[in-house]
């Protein structure tokens, strides 16, 4: 048996608990993981609450991540003892995921914990942190650089967009963080940001060109925010949009792409293909400063999950939050 938190389909919505669960339960997979640590993200908020369809099967264990030690396997390219990580590939939504002290996978899902991270640290990047390093990584294959002129983050006190400052900062771009929070300016310099730009300046409809400000950005959040980070980004500068805790809605023209040449790059990590998927993680051992990481990270018992998640929809968690399920 093994602690968990389970989904289950109610007559209205769904429940969720924290549950002693049957190892003879797990699903399907090659790889078999003794669970060490794991963490939150707003989409294991939405999963947890029910706020939004993320869970196709019922009962699920959520949580899109996982760091741990691999007891079993029949994959040749895993053997019981090996430290993996899992982001994504629908763990967590139509797979059983992280949060609970055993997970089954297919290995082809799993990458090495990366030299240099412990897996408490792995968790503290999280998708969240693995997903900004992919909007870098746009930003840099499109040519945005720190002497092009200052960057902007949206949503910056949240888990991509703390994940984002630090990074960019590290990499010597001079980031102007949004935030909602005025409270969190404070943090968010500590992170690297040179600049702090108040949301509010960017949440009413604007022109469809605006002075040109940043030469790039990265956008946790879309919405009216997005649309106006795009008609203040400078000519031929590029945005990366890989969130939507601000809307789904994208109110914008075409003007910024035909008359300023902007490009907007999407960011998906779910599916990524594994060779950026490496690439990303050995960036992030590399660029991002550890005691930056850890001054992001706040531990959330297992036990306090389910209490916890509806805080990311009410704009009420900062930085990552990591789930201490089973750490050595
Ligand atoms: P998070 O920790 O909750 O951060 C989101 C941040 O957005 C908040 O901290 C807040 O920052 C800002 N925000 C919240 N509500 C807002 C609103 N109504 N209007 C404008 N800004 C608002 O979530 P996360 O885990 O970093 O994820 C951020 C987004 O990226 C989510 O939409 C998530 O689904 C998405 N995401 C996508 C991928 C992908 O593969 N494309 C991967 C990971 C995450 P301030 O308080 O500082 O303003």
């Amino acid at each position: 048996m093994f602690d968990a938190i389970l989904i289950e389909k109610a007559e209205t919505g769904q429940t969720a608990s924290l549950t002693a669960v049957d190892e003879s339960r797990l699903p399907e997979g090659d790889v078999t993981v003794d669970v060490a640590w794991s963490t939150l993200n707003y989409k294991d908020a939405l999963a947890i609450t029910g706020a939004s369809p993320v869970v196709r099967e019922f009962p699920m264990i959520p949580g899109i991540d996982f760091a741990g030690t691999v007891s079993a396997s029949d994959n040749p390219a895993f053997k019981p003892g090996d430290r993996v990580v899992l982001n994504g590939w629908g763990v967590g939504e139509k797979h059983w995921g992280g949060l609970g002290g055993k997970a089954r996978v297919k290995g082809d899902w799993l990458i090495p914990l990366p030299q240099g991270l412990t897996a408490r640290q792995a968790m503290a990047i999280g998708t969240a942190g693995y997903t900004a390093m992919l909007c870098v990584l746009a930003l840099e294959r499109h040519g945005v650089t720190p002497e092009k002129g200052e960057v902007v983050v949206t949503g910056a006190s949240g888990g991509v967009g703390s994940v984002a400052v630090a990074l960019l900062a590290k990499l010597g771009y001079s980031v102007a963080a949004v935030t909602g929070r005025a409270t969190e300016a404070d943090y968010l310099t500590s992170l690297g940001a040179a600049s702090i730009v108040d949301r509010a300046e960017l949440t009413a409809p604007g022109r469809p060109l605006a002075r040109e400000r940043w030469a790039g950005g990265i956008d946790a959040v879309g919405g009216m925010v997005l649309a106006n980070v795009l008609a203040a980004t400078r000519y031929r500068g590029t945005v990366a949009a890989c969130g939507l805790a601000g809307g789904m809605d994208l109110p914008t023209t075409v003007a910024p792409f035909i008359l300023r040449g902007v490009t907007l790059a999407g960011v998906e990590s779910v599916m990524c293909p594994k060779p950026e998927r490496l690439e990303a993680w050995s960036r992030l051992a590399r660029d991002l400063d550890p005691a930056k990481l850890e001054a992001m990270a706040v531990e959330v018992p297992l036990a306090d999950v389910i209490d916890t998640a509806p805080k990311f929809l009410k704009n009420e968690v900062r930085g990552r939050l990591i789930v201490p399920v089973n750490p050595a």
